[in-house]
């Protein structure tokens, strides 16, 4: 058997597009067939039918009416499954033969641009990786189509550093060469599970010169690496492929240097809730959440941006702190400028979607009134006179040829639908003024008409209907049909009650009309692609306003959450020194009732008040206080007044952070494996200029080796000159407190709880020196744990603590003492320098005792494990063999 012409066809476009879910036009619907109307059926609940298709067994199949597809298709992609649009290419009336059917358009989750679909406050963003692994260099670009961004950067090869930026992104698509290890590949998919399409390594590398200097504008082949203009290059193609046309809008490269911006990583930013939660990845509850007031999307968008990329050169935070400033004290101003702020839509997407010739008159009027704010914005600026506004005023283009062309060219209220005529406004072109008249003209012909034959036949009830099938009729109810005159009135349609009738003059005039109408739509559409392409001229001025009003925008957000929340303008500085008064949390002060939230200062160096032991009861405010000193500086650092009485803000490289469980124990590692991989990250990444939290490490161990292990890593935290970081380290190892004052730059702090006849009290309140009880029992209590449980605990614990011997722990920090040394500064990073630097550390001679710090406490296990041994029911062979283990293991201390 054979397959039908149709399905031959239906194999062939197939083909082409076999990783996507293939949408085939048949007349008003699209049709999916075999595997994909199977997946389709499931994921979009369809009906799944069959249709012959000319072999054995039936083509499974099902279909959606053509003029729905949009919802079907953004739930597919939301899925993160591929569409591939497939048209009918001919007049179907003029087709000899089946009608010649190709794929107009693919579309992928990065690639998608429906707004009803799209997030208005988030980008969406597709991204390109290129790895050479002869130079080891890398490079990566992303692109928003919606809005025709397109941001570039090349690095030395780093995994950390790729994670990280696609963190910093969050694309919703992925491509990569083929020639990428799959290891590395394998870790993206692993911790961030979207779409990934593999390509060789000539889709980048082929024609690149050309296609880069043809589509970008500041294209400069000196400027960067291959690497990157590979990376970009094969997103390009990428696009130009799924779209299927030219896309103007995106003309430019915007190259940053990955050091221009805090260094956030994949796990600190979700720790720090910088834009969403992490219990339910809400906006609700992150630091975006507070600080976005932002009255356009465009702003929304560029707030957000903010957030994940904060600034790292003094002088660019100033000029932002500075504007904010201004705009505080110039309420009046700031308030006039926040009404204009409200009126402009998202210029971004419209210049997007004009790009790829989608847009419609209505949203070309939006763009009109958007842009007719600019020139009132212009007005308003001119009251501030901070350099960032100055030069943002300077650069914004009011756009005023645009409007005027918009003004005189597009109705008001055109209608949705382009093929509906209506777009074109009266007195722009004379042959749609004469078409449009000659269509008022013809129906007012109609209407007398009407008129006339009510008197000519006497028949009261007579009237001039149109439908689309009989074009213009007279109708006659049946108890006047002996008035009608028969020569001249020609049957045409029976109805239960009625008669329709033609005559000659009224056929006519209907091709006329209608001639005059289809004409009239035609030119129409002709004349509004005219306007369109006009504008499209200048898409690249448009995304620079839209650019600048977006900034103007953040600016305004970030000025309006200061005076909401009273926050301060922060000191910045490069001298190494964080000093908060009055410090608050941006968050959780929002979310506490009645202005609870308890201030707290902080003053943190790279000198003697290095690293800060934090210590306190469960619930008393550690993990908080701790995010509140990162949130502080990282709000600083985008340019935006903090929540304190005053705040003096070193500027940080980088920020780390070690906090509660993570997403890789869906990874197969463990909770604690996890861990020591996040702070094995920090000890090799961190710099001198990185601020540090470490919140709990070593508790998802032995209690010994917990302690042991977060003991050694503050020493070694304290005496790497490279590393020397600022750090916050909450702990419950009490033990630990007994460092201050024998490491240089540890120092101790608890937060005050009360007791109060065996009730605790927190007081929030952090203060010097640390705590010697962690009051896990009565917290438990208050979280309801069974009374006896807690009696219990209770018991257990004053039974410990009478045996406990901490004399072994003095010693050990006193031994200590004497071992840190204090080297030179130096900034390495790499892999191997950092085994080097670690090999150093612990093989010089003077640090000896160090080890023997820890094989202290292995004497404690050994003593303890001889007390254990139950010597009566040992047989002679495990008594012989027990003593042999502990000759060894005496042997080895
Ligand atoms: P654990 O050691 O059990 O992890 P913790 O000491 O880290 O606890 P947090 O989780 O920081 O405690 O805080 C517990 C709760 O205390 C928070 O949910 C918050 O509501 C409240 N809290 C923390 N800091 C303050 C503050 N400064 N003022 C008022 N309430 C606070």
């Amino acid at each position: 058997m054979a397959l039908t012409p149709m399905m031959k066809q239906y194999i062939q476009i197939k083909e082409k597009c076999q990783d996507c879910i293939l949408f085939f036009r048949l007349g008003d619907f699209y049709e999916m067939f075999f595997d994909d109307a199977e997946i389709a059926a499931k994921e979009l609940e369809l009906v799944l039918t069959g249709r012959d298709c000319g072999l054995e067994k039936r083509a499974p199949m099902c279909g959606i009416p053509y003029h729905a597809a949009n919802s079907y298709i953004g739930k597919l992609v939301g899925r993160g499954y591929k569409v591939a649009i497939c048209e009918q290419i001919e007049d179907p009336s003029l087709a000899k033969g089946i009608v010649k059917r190709d794929i107009v358009k693919i579309i992928t989750p990065g690639t998608y641009t429906d707004s009803n679909f799209l997030e208005e406050g988030k980008n969406n963003f597709i991204m390109s990786i290129f790895i050479d692994n002869e130079t080891d260099l890398c490079g990566l670009s992303f692109a928003d189509i919606s809005t025709g961004e397109l941001y570039c950067t090349e690095t030395k090869f780093n995994l950390s550093i790729i994670i990280d930026e696609i963190s910093k992104f969050n694309p919703s698509e992925i491509i990569y060469q083929d020639t990428i290890d799959e290891c590395v590949i394998n870790t993206f998919k692993e911790k961030f599970p979207i779409l990934y399409t593999c390509f060789e390594n000539k889709f980048f590398t082929d024609n690149a010169e050309n296609i880069l200097r043809e589509q970008f504008n500041n294209y400069n082949k000196e400027l960067y690496t291959n690497e990157l203009f590979y990376s970009v290059c094969g997103l390009f193609k990428y696009i130009i492929e799924t779209q299927k046309s030219a896309l103007s809008h995106i003309d430019s490269l915007e190259y940053y240097n990955i050091v221009d911006y805090l260094v956030i990583d994949s796990n600190s930013r979700r720790n720090l809730e910088l834009t969403e939660t992490i219990r339910n990845n809400s906006k609700k509850g992150s630091l975006l959440w507070v600080l976005d007031k932002t009255n356009t999307s465009m702003g929304a968008r560029r707030l957000r941006k903010w957030v994940e990329q904060p600034l790292v050169k003094e002088s660019k935070i100033t000029e932002r702190l500075l504007a904010v400033e201004e705009l505080i004290h110039n309420i009046h101003y700031h308030e006039e400028l926040k009404e204009s702020l409200k009126n402009i839509y998202d210029i971004e997407r419209i210049v997007g979607k004009i790009s790829c010739k989608s847009v419609n008159a209505k949203e070309l009027i939006t763009l009109k009134k958007s842009i007719s704010k600019i020139p009132s914005i212009k007005y308003l600026l001119k009251e501030f006179n901070s350099n960032l506004i100055v030069s943002m005023n300077e650069k914004l283009d009011d756009l005023k040829d645009i409007f005027s062309l918009l003004e005189k060219s597009i109705n008001e209220n055109p209608p949705i639908n382009m093929k509906e005529g209506n777009i074109i406004k009266q007195g722009f072109n004379d042959e749609i003024d004469k078409l449009r008249e000659a269509k008022i003209n013809g129906k007012n012909w109609i209407s007398n008409l009407e008129k006339n034959e009510r008197e000519l036949t006497g028949i009261k009830s007579l009237k001039v209907g149109y439908n689309k099938v009989f074009g213009y009729y007279i109708e006659v109810t049946k108890a006047n049909l002996h008035l009608i005159p028969e020569d001249r009135y020609i049957r045409k349609q029976t109805l239960s009650n009625a008669e329709r009738f033609i005559i000659p003059e009224l056929k006519k005039m209907e091709e006329e009309i209608l001639g005059a109408e289809d004409k009239l739509i035609k030119l129409e559409y002709e004349i509004f692609v005219s306007i369109r392409e006009s504008i499209e001229k200048e898409n690249d001025r448009m995304k620079k306003a839209a650019k600048i009003i977006s900034e103007l925008d953040c600016l305004s957000s970030l000025a309006t959450v200061a005076l909401e929340n009273n926050y301060v303008k922060p000191k910045i500085n490069e001298s190494g020194v964080i000093e908060i008064k009055g410090g608050r949390h941006p968050v959780v002060e929002k979310v506490l009732k009645n202005n609870s939230f308890v201030e707290n200062d902080t003053y943190i160096d790279n000198k003697d008040d290095q690293l800060l032991i934090i210590t306190g009861p469960n619930m008393a405010g550690k993990s908080t206080y701790m995010r509140q000193v990162a949130l502080i500086t990282l709000m600083a650092q985008i340019g935006s007044f903090v929540p304190a009485n005053t705040a003096n803000i070193s500027i940080c490289d980088k920020i780390f952070t070690r906090i509660g469980a993570s997403d890789d124990l869906a990874a197969g590692k463990s909770t604690f494996m996890v861990e020591m991989c996040e702070v094995a990250n920090i000890l090799k990444n961190a710099t001198n200029r990185s601020l540090v939290l470490l919140d709990e490490v070593g508790r998802g161990t032995s209690t010994f080796d917990g302690l042991s292990i977060a003991w050694s890593i503050i020493e070694y935290m304290c005496s790497i000159p490279r590393i020397r970081c600022k750090t916050l380290f909450a702990t419950h190892y009490h033990e630990l407190i007994k460092l201050e004052g024998e490491i240089t730059g540890v120092k101790n702090y608890s937060i005050a709880v009360k007791n109060i006849d065996g009730e605790i009290v927190f007081l929030r309140k952090i203060v010097p020196g640390g705590a010697d009880e962690s009051y896990g029992i009565e917290v438990a209590k208050l979280a309801g744990l069974p009374n006896d449980v807690v009696k219990r605990a209770k018991e257990i614990l004053a039974e410990l603590e009478s045996t406990n011997d901490t004399a072994n722990i003095n010693c050990i920090a006193k031994e200590n003492k004497t071992l840190l040394t204090d080297k030179k500064s130096d900034a390495m990073t790499t892999n191997e320098e950092f085994n080097e630097e670690s090999k150093e550390y612990t093989s010089k001679e003077g640090d000896l005792p160090k080890q023997l710090n820890i094989l202290d406490i292995s004497k404690d296990n050994l003593i303890n494990e001889i007390k254990n041994i139950d010597i009566l029911n040992l047989t002679l062979i495990d008594g012989f063999n027990k003593l042999y283990d502990i000759i060894k293991k005496a042997n080895s201390i």
